[in-house]
């Protein structure tokens, strides 16, 4: 919204300016045009052109004010329409990725911040549609977006790169920061309850998870975060498993949960 109304302002600067030009283009043309008809009628001539080049100019710059606005405003919907996913209101591939950058970028320089990538994957699935139905799994999907949406901060990145599997890009100063967001989400996730009655599930999530401290590519950590998704399926289901990058990253990775590190693969 305020980057469409500079956007606004800037293109209504423009047109003030290429207004003022006109005007005094017209003023320069009446002198020379009415100059030889002596002094009187030349100060009217040149007034009356002035006068009008500027009274036309304002009714032209409301309505370019109001039709410009509009149409960036109309913009950004179709832009916010564009990064997110229809079903969830979950930030799409595309949305998540120019957030994830951007947290990537932050993190260059400040060795006091750090980034944590979250895989959220519900659990048995698959299950509930088949026993529900696929619109109840539907809306089982839209309910556990809008809880990670809620629990988490506008400056994080809730996404859902498909299926019944969400990410978090979420900024913290440590791994533990990062884990105690990650264990709410999932207990809170799983006070939820789709359908009713018998014909009902209560619901709940896995999470994989890796902090790091220096930016690594996505599809590295992406790796490594899945990783400990399959391991917290393993364990059980309905938690989390989060390993994390040591400062300066030689690609030792130390487990939070006490079990050996899982993600290798992102030594740099
Ligand atoms: P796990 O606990 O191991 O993750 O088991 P799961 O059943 O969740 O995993 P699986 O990959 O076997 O199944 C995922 C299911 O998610 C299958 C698919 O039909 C369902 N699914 C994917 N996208 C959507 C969707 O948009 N709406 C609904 N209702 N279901 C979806
Ligand atoms: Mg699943
Ligand atoms: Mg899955």
């Amino acid at each position: 919204m305020n980057q469409s109304n500079d956007q606004t302002k800037t293109v209504c600067a423009e047109f003030i300016l290429l207004a003022v030009v006109v005007t005094l283009a017209t003023t320069a043309l009446a002198l020379w045009f009415f100059k030889p008809f002596g002094e009187t009628v030349m100060i009217r001539g040149v007034g009356f052109a002035a006068g009008i080049s500027v009274a036309s100019a304002l009714p032209y710059l409301a309505y370019l004010a109001f039709r410009v606005s509009s149409l960036y405003a109309d913009n950004d919907g179709l832009m916010r329409a564009a990064l997110t996913d229809r079903l969830t209101g979950a930030l799409n591939r595309q949305g998540f990725d120019r957030r994830f950058r951007s947290h990537l970028r932050s993190l260059l320089g400040q060795s006091d911040k750090g980034l944590m990538l979250l895989i959220v994957d519900a659990d048995h699935f698959k299950r509930i549609n088949d026993r529900l139905g696929h619109p109840v799994g539907d809306v089982a999907l839209k309910k556990i977006a809008g809880t990670l949406k809620r629990l988490t901060r506008e400056s994080d990145a809730v996404g859902r790169l498909g299926g019944e599997e969400f990410v978090i890009s979420l900024p913290c100063s440590n791994v533990d920061q990062g884990e105690m967001v990650a264990e709410r989400l999932r207990a809170a996730i799983n006070r939820l309850y789709v359908g009713s009655g018998t014909k009902g599930a209560q619901l709940s999530v896995s999470i994989g998870g890796v902090f790091m401290r220096s930016p690594q590519p996505f599809a590295r950590v992406y790796e490594a975060a899945d990783a400990n998704l399959y391991r917290a399926k393993e364990g059980g289901r309905n938690r989390c498993t989060i390993t994390a990058i040591t400062t300066h990253g030689h690609g030792r990775l130390r487990g939070i949960d006490g079990l050996p590190a899982a993600a290798a693969p992102l030594a740099r």
